[in-house]
């Protein structure tokens, strides 16, 4: 924008950009709901998105959850017209890039929750089945399957170090593929306390290892190449938006889209700020290009 971004908009000016754009697309946590509940007025929202013919899609870094249960919880949230279509997790589209883009065969090491096991599946892809080790099996003893050609890591409440080093195991050689979900650090819970993401695993194999990660979530391309391969998608047409600077709204630039950034979520008006500020060229693809309180002031920009 010609301003340089960062422009807190709402009222007329939202309603002008949100009739320039016919694709919306809205990260979940933080946007849409916190946790278990949706954020105040954002159901209406995407009804009104669709009722003006816009495409809506929801664009998001947590794996833990196959398709399926994304629309259950849509639902249960007040979200009554959101189909599996318009639903893209990190989960999903790591199992469309073994399938479509990696042209996957052998099985994979999942490090990650059953939402990463299940769209795995779904695509066709074999997972190497956990197993319970037994009291005396350690890393110098424990079984690794010849088979295993990719690792992939996510989110898994369930971590430990033996996980860590067969993964790393299986690295050592040059030819397994090693994909992480999403690069998210922490995730906010509710009393102020936080969980770490799939990014602090991701992390500790890649030291373990030594090399590094092919991200599937967001800020990579990806997300948005796997709607675009299902959907005629323009991104001079289409909006991200997003809560955190360093995933959706880096994504939104990376992928030539409008971004907006929310302040419901992890990031603040005052951080964007500083990127903006910034004397670094780079930290330019952190700043939103507009600012919104929150997704519910759409609804009076929808308005007429
Ligand atoms: N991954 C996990 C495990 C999460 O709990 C969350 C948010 O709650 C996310 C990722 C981020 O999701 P989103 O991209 O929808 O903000
Ligand atoms: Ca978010």
């Amino acid at each position: 924008t010609a301003n340089g971004g960062c422009q807190k908009i709402r009222g007329a000016q939202l309603q002008e950009l949100l009739e320039s754009k016919q694709n919306v697309l809205f990260d979940c946590d933080g946007v849409i709901w916190n946790g278990e509940t949706a954020v105040a007025g954002a159901p209406e929202v995407v009804r009104a998105l669709k009722q003006r013919g816009k495409r809506v899609f929801f664009v998001t870094n947590n794996c833990t959850r196959p398709r399926q249960s994304y629309v259950q919880k849509f639902a249960r949230l007040g979200f009554g017209d959101v189909h599996e279509q318009e639903i893209y997790s990190s989960a999903y589209c790591s199992a469309a890039y073994l399938r479509d883009v990696a042209g996957f065969s052998g099985k994979v090491f999942a490090i990650g929750c059953p939402g990463v096991h299940t769209e795995l599946r779904d695509a066709g892809i074999t997972v190497l089945e956990e197993e319970e080790d037994g009291p005396d099996v350690n890393i110098s003893n424990c079984a690794l399957d010849p088979e295993v050609r990719a690792v992939l890591v996510g989110y898994d409440e369930r971590f430990s170090f033996m996980k860590l080093a067969k993964a790393c195991c299986y690295l050592r050689d040059s030819e397994c593929l090693f994909l992480a979900t999403d690069p998210d650090p922490w995730h906010p819970l509710r009393g102020g306390r936080i969980t770490p993401g799939s990014g602090s695993l991701t992390a500790a194999l890649e030291t373990a290892s030594s090399r590094k990660a092919t991200v599937i979530g967001k800020p990579s391309r990806f997300m948005y190449e796997c709607i675009a391969s299902q959907f005629e998608l323009d991104p001079k047409s289409s909006l991200m938006v997003g809560d955190r600077l360093e995933t959706d709204i880096v994504f939104g630039v990376n992928c030539g889209l409008s971004t907006v950034l929310t302040l419901t979520g992890v990031s603040t008006f005052e951080q964007a700020q500083i990127y903006k500020d910034s004397d670094e060229p780079q930290k330019k693809d952190f700043v939103p290009d507009y600012v919104v309180e929150s997704i519910a002031d759409f609804l009076e920009a929808l308005v007429e």
